[in-house]
């Protein structure tokens, strides 16, 4: 009995993650990049990683034979998955699917196994989907646009969301662009939060034309700066805090705090060679404390 009460009390055993087949993939052509070389990244950054993506339905996008190749994005539970969860949900159609819900490290490192490179959350959780957690507004420059304006469009959404009493968070995307991220508390649905993200993306995009706009048009972008708010809703995805990028360089979306924002020249920045050792260097965590951030949109409500 004395043996059974330790055992129970004692912290759940971490599960043992699967061997990885074909280490020496080489899954990043530009770079060299080996599948040990992601798994790696993986381990080192798991602990800041989990946290962002633990408990949500999560996309990933594949890439089998590496960055050169095919990838593709999956959303749902396939066979030869046992570490990985599913949860079971609605989708637009109006059919039920099986979403992926990672738990644990070892869940993350099977997918990984699947040659995953790029790790996408819903913003609400696969126990409570409907209800928001997380608004992202991602934005997306024109080809024409210089860094420096978008260091200038993610200041303006910080401070007209400080205007709404709305803290954010900043991180680059390991793209073109740059996230800027509303944690709530997950009270709302997406009938609420998706029509205030787009108020939100049209009220900027109204007020100075010139810099922004608020509709998905490749065309019209040009010089501008696409408010993509399309990232809200249910069964929209961004890419998590600390995934890697399918993209040459192995970039990640690496999370800042708004100080270090001035000295950002790309949104690529940060890459799968230099991260872990970033995370061993840097004394604090840019979003410590997101997850205590209590706001709401209730106030938003249409009457
Ligand atoms: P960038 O800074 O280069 O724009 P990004 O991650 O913001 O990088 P976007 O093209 O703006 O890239 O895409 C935003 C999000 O849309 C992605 O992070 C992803 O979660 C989602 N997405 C991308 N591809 C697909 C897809 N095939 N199906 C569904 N959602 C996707
Ligand atoms: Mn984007
Ligand atoms: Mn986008």
């Amino acid at each position: 009995a004395a043996a059974k009460q330790t055992r129970r009390s004692a912290k759940p055993v971490a599960r043992t993650p699967p061997k990885l087949s074909s280490p020496t993939k080489v899954l990043y052509p530009d770079d060299g990049y080996r599948k040990l070389d992601v798994a790696q990244y993986y381990e080192a950054v798991m602990d800041h990683l989990l946290p962002e993506i633990a408990g949500r339905p999560l996309s990933i996008i594949r890439c089998p034979a590496g960055t050169g190749k095919a990838c593709f994005f999956q959303k749902h539970h396939t066979p030869g998955m046992e570490l990985v969860r599913f949860v079971r949900l609605k989708e637009e159609a109006g059919n039920n699917a099986n979403y992926l819900v990672v738990d644990d490290a070892a869940a993350v490192m099977e997918l990984v196994q699947f040659n995953a490179l790029e790790f996408h959350p819903w913003g609400a959780h696969a126990d409570d989907p409907d209800r928001a957690d997380r608004i992202v507004f991602d934005l997306d420059p024109g080809p024409d646009v210089p860094f420096a304006e978008v260091r200038r469009a993610a200041m303006d959404v910080r401070r007209r969301l400080e205007e709404l009493e709305l803290e954010s968070f900043l991180r680059t995307t390991g793209g073109k662009g740059l996230h800027v991220v509303v944690p709530l508390q997950p009270r709302d649905d997406w009938t609420l939060v998706k029509p205030f993200a787009q108020s939100f993306a049209e009220a900027l995009a109204q007020s100075e034309p010139d810099r922004f706009l608020s509709v998905a048009s490749k065309r019209l972008r040009n010089k501008r700066i696409f408010v993509d708010y399309l990232r809200n809703g249910r069964g929209a995805t961004a890419v998590a805090s600390y995934s890697l990028r399918a993209r040459p360089g192995a970039p990640v979306a690496m999370p800042l705090a708004w100080s270090e924002l001035s000295k950002l020249t790309r949104g690529d920045a940060f890459t799968l060679a230099d991260v872990p050792a970033r995370l061993k260097r840097r004394r604090k965590d840019p979003w410590a404390g997101i997850e205590l951030v209590k706001q709401s949109l209730g106030r938003f409500r249409p009457k």
